[in-house]
């Protein structure tokens, strides 16, 4: 069955997947949402013995339909290869009445990964299948994890450029010289001077400028955006849960239909939706628990129905998290008001203006799949360091949040269903807030200092993505203000 796209705040816009993967956000500012979600076709004892390239092929083909058989699995090789630090791709890890499935092990140890290293060839495909001869310039502002993933995705894509800005003095120390130390003859990493709403407020002024793109276009260039709205970057993490169910029942951890949770320490929504997609396909998921931080403003919303983001933006030790507009929600709010565009785009338009809007009724019935709770900055210390204690088992910052609203979730319920916390960072990533968390001493140590130690009681090899960046030389120094973003962006593709 063919699946089109449509957008979640009109009737009248329905394209192909490829177009919609080209596009990433609908010309009247909605996400593109398939207008069927379709039936997983495959048996759990197939699943069961398939690798993860074919589990992908298996959940892509039935979202991407205008792909063909070859497409899918040529970009499905390209991105699942030892970039990856493990054959398995996603390894999944028991501990502590959990199992925790390891999105980390992609090359900047962050699950963003899963998705960003399929998304430009998935991107460079549709421009082939709609004839679009120009070359494509993923255009991004990052506060630091984004940044990285995407440019280690598209590095030396043919047919791509990537350029990256990020708020000079706004990042970790860690994060900047990953993008700094970027390789690749197509990408650029700009410092701004400002902070990550002033890089976001000018990429999008970038992408609307249609006299720019005009001159874009003559040189033969037109942009792209490899945000997490894309629904090439959407379905890919629908994967995941697919395989982890599977790999449960190939071990003999779950029988067949036997219901499994999903723990998702959540941000922008688009893990968790993914995780929504994969129940609707068929996939046994039970209950999707929504993990926040101090951040709390989902929480507040499975609780109250009341999305309300007038509140303070809070600062914490898992920075991913650290949002108080989650993008990818608009797909569920659309869904739970029966697929009405109009009564989204009446929510989604007083979000914009009062910063906040109300669910019917009849849309917070559609929640029950849903059960969101959050974690402070003490108990997410505290469950990193009580994993550790009873396991050797070393998790993130972000993973913890999730670690801790899953006990508190067992608390409240007794609920034994078999679960899955989706692991979304390595330690490694954060490793002053996790080694802090385990002890107090270590905060005297240097970052290279502490990522050995990391190394020693975690009993975990340093990965590449740390090493590399150790003795790694600077190739990107460029520093602007914000005024001359589009400067910047023309002279980097020659156009000046
Ligand atoms: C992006 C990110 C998240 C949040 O994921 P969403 O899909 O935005 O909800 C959680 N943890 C880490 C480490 C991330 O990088």
């Amino acid at each position: 069955m063919e699946i089109l796209y449509k957008s979640t705040r009109s009737e009248n816009e329905t394209v192909t997947a490829s177009q919609a993967i080209l596009k990433g956000l609908a010309s009247d500012g909605g996400l593109f949402v398939p207008t069927s979600i379709p039936k997983l076709n495959a048996s759990i004892e197939e699943l069961a013995k398939m690798d993860y390239k074919e589990t992908a092929y298996t959940v892509m083909k039935e979202f991407f339909t205008d792909f063909t058989e070859e497409e899918l699995r040529n970009c499905i090789n390209r991105a699942y290869d030892s970039k990856f630090d493990t054959e398995e791709i996603a390894p999944l890890v028991k501990a502590e009445g959990a199992y925790y499935l390891e999105l980390f092990h992609g090359s900047t140890i962050a699950f963003k990964d899963m998705a960003l290293s399929i998304l430009p060839h998935l991107l460079t495909t549709s421009a082939k299948k709609n004839n679009v001869k120009n070359e494509i310039v993923i255009l991004t502002a990052t506060s630091g994890d984004t940044g990285k993933a995407a440019l280690a995705g598209f590095a030396d894509v043919e047919g791509t450029r990537i350029v990256v800005f990020y708020p000079k003095g706004g990042v970790s120390p860690i994060q900047e010289k990953q993008m700094v130390t970027q390789k690749g003859d197509n990408t650029f990493v700009v410092g701004i001077n400002g902070n990550f709403d002033q890089a976001q407020s000018g990429v999008k002024a970038i992408f609307g400028d249609k006299e720019l793109e005009k001159e874009m276009a003559e040189a033969g260039f037109q942009f792209s955006s490899a945000n997490s709205i894309n629904i090439g970057r959407l379905v890919p993490q629908v994967v995941y849960y697919v395989y982890a169910y599977a790999k449960l029942y190939a071990n003999g951890e779950i029988a067949d239909g036997e219901k499994m949770n999903v723990v998702v320490p959540t941000g922008n929504f688009g893990n968790i939706l993914a995780a929504y997609y994969a129940k609707n396909m068929g996939l046994p998921i039970d209950k999707l628990i929504c993990a926040s931080n101090d951040n709390k403003v989902l929480y507040d919303f499975f609780a109250t129905g009341t999305y309300d983001k007038n509140r303070e933006f809070i600062l914490t030790t898992s920075p991913s998290m650290d949002i108080l507009i989650s993008s990818n929600l608009e797909r569920l709010i659309y869904k739970i008001a029966g697929a009405d565009s109009a009564k989204n785009k009446e929510l989604m338009a007083a979000l914009a203006t009062e910063g906040k809007y109300d669910i019917t009724d009849d849309m917070k019935a559609e929640l029950n799949d849903f059960y969101g709770n959050y974690a402070t900055e003490a108990e997410t210390a505290e469950v990193i360091k009580a994993i550790y204690d009873a396991t050797g088992y070393v998790i993130d910052t972000h993973t913890a949040v999730a670690a801790s609203v899953f006990n508190k979730y067992s608390k409240e319920t007794g609920d034994t269903n078999k679960t899955v916390i989706a692991s979304t960072a390595s330690p490694f990533k954060f490793t002053r807030s996790v080694m802090n968390a385990i002890d107090a001493k270590y905060d005297s140590m240097g970052d290279f200092e502490l990522v050995d130690e990391l190394s020693k009681i975690g009993n975990v090899t340093v990965p590449n993505a740390i090493e590399e960046i150790r003795n790694a030389n600077i190739l990107h120094d460029t520093v602007c203000e914000v005024e001359d973003m589009q400067k910047v962006v023309k002279k980097f593709l020659g156009m000046n």
